[in-house]
């Protein structure tokens, strides 16, 4: 914990990932609280140990349906609808290939092309069946597997807003390994908070810029944070559905700031699928959501910003609205 203007910092390691609770009041319990919330949620939702709800599932795949708690049915469903949209490059059935990759946890080669050629028919989202009366989820084929990694977090980024707002918290921050989630802005800067963009493959404290907000979630998802290389390429951990292998364009990063740090993480995997250009038309419609894209030829490029700032710290890196 760190006392600097006011600010009360808590952090611990959940979910594979730092989090960090900023308070404007010194109150460790608050803070132990939440990360016990983190705590509990990651256990409905976890596929990183043997014992979940999800868990449940994946291993009764191909033989029966498994009963789940409501939030768990919830956002399976969410997942769900997102997965089986047109050209969605999102799928939460995906399980079979990431676990084959297994990048972030000691992956390190590309697996042989018949490998993921036989384990893509594991992966249909429409052989998910989700029975809302039983709250049930029947995964129809052995050795299907869902992954909720990369929701999770912005969900429960949501649940741990919710909660502090319940508790009668008006200002805060939470950052969930890349989902931030915000309550009202730091007193004395009405302007919002300070989130820094990171600059793609170099330290951590190197930012292309700093992203202002109040009251929204910012979620950064970029192929810079897990990966291995090989061949002279990035094998990173955001997997194109139809291929099996990681996304590959001219993305380094998708930044979405949007309401719910749920949608955040949506829609950054869509926007990463779409590539900037039908990213920005697509955005285009969406009043609610405003998204940066960082590109490999050292552009960033910026949907009209109308629930951020963007002020850019480095003037290598060309910067478009
Ligand atoms: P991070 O965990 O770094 O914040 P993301 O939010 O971008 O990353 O989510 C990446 C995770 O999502 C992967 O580790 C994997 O579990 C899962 N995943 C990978 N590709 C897809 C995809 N196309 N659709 C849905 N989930 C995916
Ligand atoms: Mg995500």
């Amino acid at each position: 914990m760190a006392n600097e203007a006011g600010v009360y910092s808590y952090s611990a390691v959940q979910m594979g990932s730092p989090v960090l609770l900023k308070l404007f009041e010194n109150n460790a319990a608050l803070a132990q609280q939440v990360f016990r919330l983190i705590a509990q949620q990651e256990n409905l939702f976890t596929v990183n140990r043997v014992q979940s709800e999800v868990m449940a599932i994946n291993h009764a795949a191909g033989e029966r349906p498994v009963a789940v708690s409501p939030a768990v049915f919830n956002l399976i469903q969410v997942a769900h609808t997102v997965s089986t949209l047109p050209d969605s490059a999102f799928n939460f059935a995906i399980g079979p290939i990431v676990k084959r990759w297994k990048i972030g946890f000691q992956g390190n080669s590309v697996p042989a092309a018949a490998d993921i050629t036989a384990l893509l028919p594991l992966t249909n989202p429409h052989q998910v069946v989700l029975d809302a009366a039983a709250q049930s989820v029947y995964l129809l084929q052995r050795g299907m597997e869902i992954d909720l990694g990369a929701i999770a977090k912005g969900y429960i980024a949501d649940r741990v807003q919710q909660w502090l707002r319940q508790q009668g918290v008006t200002q805060a921050l939470i950052n969930l390994g890349g989902n931030v989630q915000t309550l009202g802005a730091p007193p004395h800067e009405p302007q919002g908070w300070q989130i820094g963009l990171k600059k793609p493959f170099a330290d951590d404290n190197a930012l292309l810029g700093v992203i202002e907000v109040r009251e929204k979630s910012v979620v950064t998802s970029g192929i810079y944070e897990r990966y291995f290389e090989q061949q002279g390429r990035c094998w990173h951990h955001i997997f194109d559905p139809r291929t099996g292998y990681p996304l590959d364009n001219e993305l380094l990063s998708v930044t979405v700031i949007s309401d719910r740090s749920l949608d955040g993480d949506i829609y950054t995997t869509l926007l990463y699928g779409m590539g900037t250009e039908q990213g920005l038309n697509w955005l285009a419609s969406q009043s609610d959501i405003d998204a940066i894209f960082v590109t490999r030829d050292r552009q960033i490029v910026c949907s009209s910003p109308r629930h951020y700032r963007f002020r850019p710290a480095d003037t290598t890196w060309k910067l478009h609205y």
